[in-house]
């Protein structure tokens, strides 16, 4: 393959005509997104909102690309993804060359390429969105590994040679996940321990399908067993084995068991039926789109069909409720958040997607009480203005005295964070050190936690956080991990040949 780079600097493509013709084309050409459907169809079901690119949209999009001296599109990606060159080598219709480089620093592209906050990453960083709308990242991202897996160039993590060690995994979410295939790359027998039913952890549980559809995770899940890693499903540590019993079992463990607490609100009227937390909420639909039996869904306490909805919140759970409950049939879904549009921490993208599909925000309104008989009818609201700046830097809300309002609810949507579970009395492992958040204590070079041999990686270091931090994440442990069980093998080689 021609260096892409190397292309990249002498401006000359593998054919010989210029670069430049293929390339630096936002001045001629503008910004397009794959075809999005419109709300209206979109609100009655529960399929991905946007199409893909065809060939010739994807190079042309592609050929948007500046090709600038410093790409901070590949600064500000977690995975330092070499952006440019593949958005070269698709203009350039080579695309098994573009999915090569795009694979070899994201074990999903074709997940971040839905899911990535892209105006926050590395889209928002493109320098073409001064003065022109920035390239579509993401979405050629998709559109490369969607290319590659109808070719038949995703190939299962063949290892050139098989190890005799093991490693334990705990989480099958995207830290897992990515760590397993690294590892399995590397010729390590890998064993992954989920306490769900199936693989893939948020991304199948907590992300609705109007984002990423299931078939998704559930390609990725086969082609990982394929390549011979041995997935354990509804283990969980803590009730079906003590970390200690696996740790006998494995040569290295890695946790990456996510963050499960629900945050809590603290209001009268907290106690009435229907308040919910957001996960609870968000895993009954997934299940249901499953096809599984989901006995609180089909009484109607997790359905927002024909009712009032408020959620609670400002985050990705929250715009993943609101929209939710649209497409469920709710009479009306309203999303209060305390901070202004601007202030908030989920995606803007999806703020848009959920105000076209009917949600109505309430910005600047935080709740007072959850009002009813037993059951919850009313959230009395009142208006909050944003004061000083705290240490943390965002401004405080501030209640306005007289301000109130009621809204009425049938079903209240909690989606405030969350936090960790207690992992040492989980796992029966009070030695494993944690943070004053609860989050696994590592050691930041390393990635061991205060226990021989065990790694963290994913939202149990970081707290809640992105899918592709966590793959990243489980890239880097496997890195280490693969030193440390490198190092104590020749360390037990050099004692018994003494
Ligand atoms: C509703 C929602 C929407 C989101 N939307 C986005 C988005 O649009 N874009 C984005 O980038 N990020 C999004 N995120 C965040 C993203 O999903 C997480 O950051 C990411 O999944 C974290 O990966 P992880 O592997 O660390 O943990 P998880 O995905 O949580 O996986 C952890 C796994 O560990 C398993 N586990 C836990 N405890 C045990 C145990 N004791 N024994 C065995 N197994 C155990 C769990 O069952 C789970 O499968 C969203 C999160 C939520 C909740
Ligand atoms: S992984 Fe995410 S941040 Fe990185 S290039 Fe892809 S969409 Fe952008």
């Amino acid at each position: 393959m021609t260096d892409p780079a190397r292309q990249r600097r002498g401006r000359v493509g593998s054919t010989g005509a210029s670069v430049a013709q293929r390339l630096l084309k936002f001045v001629s050409v503008e910004k397009a997104m794959p075809a999005k459907r419109g709300a209206a169809e979109r609100r009655h079901d529960f399929g991905e909102i946007y199409g893909e690119f065809d060939a010739e949209r994807a190079k042309q999009q592609a050929g948007r690309c500046s090709q600038c001296g410093i790409p901070y599109c590949q600064i500000h990606c977690p995975l330092g993804n070499n952006i440019p060159d593949w958005l070269m080598l698709t203009a350039e219709g080579r695309l098994e060359e573009a999915y090569e480089v795009a694979a070899a620093t994201n074990n999903m592209p074709e997940v971040c390429g839905r899911i990535c906050p892209q105006d926050r990453l590395c889209e928002g960083n493109c320098v073409i969105e001064k003065g022109f709308d920035s390239v579509t990242i993401g979405s050629v991202e998709k559109y490369i590994t969607e290319t590659a897996f109808a070719k038949g160039w995703v190939k299962p993590p063949k290892p050139l040679r098989e190890l005799d060690q093991s490693i334990g995994i705990i989480g099958a979410g995207p830290a897992g996940l990515a760590a397993a295939e690294q590892l399995r790359r590397k010729g390590y027998q890998v064993h992954v321990y989920d306490r769900y039913d199936r693989v893939g952890g948020l991304l199948v549980y907590g992300i609705p399908n109007f984002k990423l559809e299931k078939q998704v995770i559930a390609r990725r899940h086969e082609l990982l067993a394929l390549g011979g890693i041995t997935f354990h499903l509804n283990f969980e540590i803590g009730r079906d084995s003590s970390l200690a019993a696996l740790r006998q079992r494995h040569d290295a463990i890695l946790i990456a068991s996510g963050v499960y607490k629900a945050r809590d609100m603290a209001c009268p009227g907290i106690g009435l039926a229907n308040v919910v937390a957001a996960l609870d909420y968000l895993t009954a639909s997934n299940r249901k789109g499953l096809g599984d039996a989901v006995p609180a869904f089909d009484s109607g306490a997790l359905d927002a069909a024909g009712k009032h909805i408020v959620v609670v919140g400002g985050g990705d759970t929250a715009m993943d409720c609101v929209r939710t409950a649209v497409r469920q049939g709710a009479l009306s879904v309203r999303c209060l958040y305390r901070r202004d549009r601007k202030n908030m921490p989920g995606s803007q993208r999806e703020v848009k997607h959920a105000e076209e599909e009917g949600v109505e925000f309430v910005w600047l309104a935080a709740p007072e009480a959850l009002m009813g008989e037993g059951v919850v009818r009313q959230v009395r609201a009142h208006r909050v203005h944003l004061g000083v700046a705290d240490a943390s830097g965002r401004q405080v809300p501030q209640p306005l005295p007289g301000s109130h309002f009621d809204l009425p609810a049938d079903l209240v949507i909690m989606a405030l964070g969350f936090d960790p579970e207690d992992v040492p009395v989980l796992f029966g492992a009070p030695e494993l050190s944690v943070t004053r958040w609860g989050t696994l204590k590592i050691d930041f070079r390393s990635m061991m936690t205060s226990l021989d041999g065990v790694f963290a990686a994913g939202d149990i270091v970081r707290g809640a956080s992105l899918v592709v931090w966590g793959i990243r994440d489980g890239r880097d442990a496997a890195e280490q991990m693969h030193r440390h069980v490198q190092a104590k093998t020749a360390a037990a080689s050099a004692v018994a040949a003494e």
